[in-house]
């Protein structure tokens, strides 16, 4: 058995997480960059619980929090001059997806030089500055990925940069920020999740390891979305909170091993240009996704499903439209549009089961406008 498994990251969660291990910030520097959303975190008490660990242990700390969902690459580039301006020498990210995935972004440009029109192009360097990750929602697993997704105006759709210097040091996990999370956000994040954890399993660089961390994610999430698809009003409890973000963070060690796979690669083009969140565009094309693939390996769509303690895809979609409800709608101009970029991603191809071009289109147009069943 071949197994090559990297994680770095320090990952610790408990109730009130950030107070009880304040101290470990100190290894980090002296001068911390916080990098966050313009609301949520001052909202759900986390930029407070991060500031008040940096003032007791006499850590300088400076605020970007222009952070937008789906970061642009010139607001992590603003972030960078940022850092440089006022010398800080480790970045915290607290938030979504999005301020994670803008920090680590940050945490590099501060110290590498990369023009921005060729971000994407150029090895993109081996020096950081510390990282720290504080989730507030329970999704991405950004907090455990050396990825950061930025949306760029130039080439019109989300991309990623990866190195290993953007893994984080510290994640410091706690689910009371995500008490008064929306409904929809909290469905959508969860989602997400699930779609690493089984595009993980779906990838040609799985492994037994990684295999096993995604059936844990898989069954954890599962029982908690089946209960969101009946929760009408938003009093999901701590212990349900709690699963989605450790489920969520196993999901994230499995995509930092394994990458993800056409359902991503598609999704970005939803969110791009349709403003679809990026949890839902990936939800409304799985179902489609595992029907493509149990034509030639109903063996891992098989095990997929086990773990999801579903009997088929159908009945996975039924639950999927119960969370999602109406489905989005695509024109034949958005799906040529779509499938052309899609077809370009380095991920679609990521996969045991490789869609065509045709196929793209097809599971575009079959995923936004069927109707519920
Ligand atoms: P998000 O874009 O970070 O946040 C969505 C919304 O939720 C924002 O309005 C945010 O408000 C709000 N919010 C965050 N935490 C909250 C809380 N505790 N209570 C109330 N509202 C809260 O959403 P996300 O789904 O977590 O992240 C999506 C991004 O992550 C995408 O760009 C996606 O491509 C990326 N992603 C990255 C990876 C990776 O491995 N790096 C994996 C998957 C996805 P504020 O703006 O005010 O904070
Ligand atoms: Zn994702």
């Amino acid at each position: 058995m071949d197994i090559n498994f990297n994680m770095p990251v320090k990952v610790i969660m408990e109730e009130d997480c950030i107070r009880k291990n304040a101290a470990l910030l100190k290894e980090y520097g002296t001068r911390a960059l916080i990098v966050t959303g313009k609301r949520s975190a001052k909202i759900n008490g986390a930029l407070q619980d991060v500031t008040e660990a940096l003032t007791s242990l006499g850590i300088k700390h400076f605020i970007f929090d222009k952070v937008m969902a789906n970061p642009t690459v010139s607001c992590v580039y603003e972030g960078a001059a940022f850092a440089r301006e006022h010398k800080a020498d480790f970045v915290i990210g607290i938030g979504g997806g999005s301020p994670m995935d803008a920090a680590k972004a940050v945490a590099l440009l501060a110290v590498t030089e990369i023009p921005q029109e060729q971000l994407f192009m150029a090895e993109p360097g081996s020096r950081a500055l510390p990282i720290v990750m504080v989730p507030t929602t329970a999704g991405t697993g950004s907090e455990v990925t050396r990825n950061a997704i930025l949306s760029s105006d130039i080439l019109q759709t989300k991309r990623s940069i990866a190195a290993p210097v953007m893994f984080a040091k510290l994640a410091l996990l706690d689910a009371k920020y995500m008490k008064d999370l929306p409904m929809p956000i909290t469905v959508h994040t969860a989602l997400d999740a699930l779609s690493h954890a089984v595009e993980g399993m779906l990838s040609r660089r799985a492994t037994k390891l990684s295999d096993s961390i995604a059936i844990g994610s898989i069954e954890i999430l599962m029982e908690c979305l089946k209960l969101l698809a009946f929760q009408k009003e938003q009093n999901i409890s701590m212990e349900v909170r709690e699963k989605l973000l450790y489920g969520s963070m196993l999901a994230g060690m499995v995509i930092s091993h394994t990458g993800t796979t056409a359902v991503h690669s598609m999704g970005y083009s939803l969110t791009y240009f349709k403003n679809i969140d990026h949890g839902r565009a990936n939800a409304l094309l799985l179902p489609g996704f595992l029907e493509f693939v149990a034509k030639s390996k109903p063996e891992s769509v098989k095990q997929i499903l086990e773990a999801m303690g579903m009997n088929s895809i159908r009945e996975y979609e039924v639950l999927t439209d119960q969370l999602l409800g109406e489905r989005d709608g695509i024109t034949e101009e958005e799906a040529n549009q779509f499938t052309k970029i899609a077809s370009e991603a380095k991920s679609i191809t990521n996969s045991w089961a490789v869609l065509s071009k045709q196929e793209i289109y097809e599971l575009y147009v079959s995923s936004l406008n069927r109707k519920r069943v």
